[in-house]
């Protein structure tokens, strides 16, 4: 069986098995400016209808990633971010204060691990930010990191078997260089976010990001990164993209990528799962 769906304005076929399955979105903000115009509510059900089963989502504040996780536990993995406003996204190297804030916000029990930290190669010996990773190392936390290359050899420097998730497969999403990482250090997860033209250029996977993922099939995960509130509003489409793409792996490669990954590096197992996660309407449900 084919599904229609629409993407940039053409028609397209996908088998149904993808078209229609469990996504997990490995990389969704929900700030303050998000908050303003969606209700956690009718984010929830943005997921739903898009077969979104689980989400990973950080914040700025954190406050609204916390009300989300609170309306739908089992749908919502949340990650702690740790900027109150955009000034701290650059400042947040050099503040002494932000260890014992985490320190504190961990201490709650929500969190499921801490991120998305931006960091580049030259903030990468900053004492905050090994402060952060020896949190997540003792809290036995994935870290979700926008980073260079140099900023991934630090962490594995500080903490040899720290779970990172590397956003957007880095700064220099090249397959060589992935491969080269993932080789490196086993616990390295590669996030795909924003990079579908990378990957599948006018939608078509090239062969170099397909061998990747038939190489390493169980370390990478998708995402929409939900950067701006445009891009919550054109999320249908955003998610139509990944799927596009996705369809065309081998099936048991594209299961992993879509879901099953995400779910092994959160610990969730289908039976672990609340009723609210498994709830997905079908195909034809309209989500706008
Ligand atoms: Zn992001």
């Amino acid at each position: 069986m084919l599904h229609i769906i629409t993407l940039l304005g053409l028609a397209v076929l996908l088998p149904a098995s993808l078209s229609a399955g469990p996504l997990f979105d490995g990389h969704l903000h929900y700030n303050a400016t998000h908050a303003a115009h969606y209700s956690p509510q009718q984010i929830i059900e943005k997921l739903a209808c898009n077969g979104i089963r689980h989400a990973v989502v950080s914040g700025m504040p954190a406050s609204h990633t916390a009300s989300l996780y609170r309306q739908a536990p089992a749908r919502i993995v949340p990650l702690l971010g740790v900027y109150r406003s955009p000034d701290d996204k650059i400042a947040w190297p050099k503040d002494a204060s932000l260890p014992a804030r985490i320190e504190a916000a961990l201490n709650t029990g929500i969190w499921r691990g801490i991120g998305e930290l931006h960091i580049f190669a030259s903030d990468r010996h900053s004492p905050v930010f090994r402060r952060i990773i020896e949190l997540a190392a003792q809290h036995r936390l994935p870290v979700q990191i926008h980073g260079d290359p140099a900023v991934i050899d630090t962490v594995y420097d500080i903490a040899a078997s720290q779970a990172v998730i590397w956003a957007h497969a880095g700064t220099f999403p090249y397959p060589d260089l992935v491969a080269d990482y993932l080789q490196r250090y086993p616990a390295l997860t590669v996030d795909l976010s924003v990079r579908d033209e990378r990957i599948a250029p006018n939608g078509e996977i090239s062969d170099d990001w397909y061998e990747l993922f038939v190489r390493f099939p169980d370390r990478f995960i998708v995402g929409v990164d939900t950067y701006s509130l445009a891009r919550w509003q054109d999320f249908d489409a955003a998610v139509a993209t990944v799927r596009h793409w996705l369809a065309q792996l081998p099936d048991a490669v594209a299961r992993l990528l879509a879901h099953d990954n995400a779910a092994a590096l959160f610990g969730i197992t289908e039976k672990s799962m609340q009723p609210d996660a498994m709830k997905l309407p079908g195909p034809e449900h309209n989500c706008s």
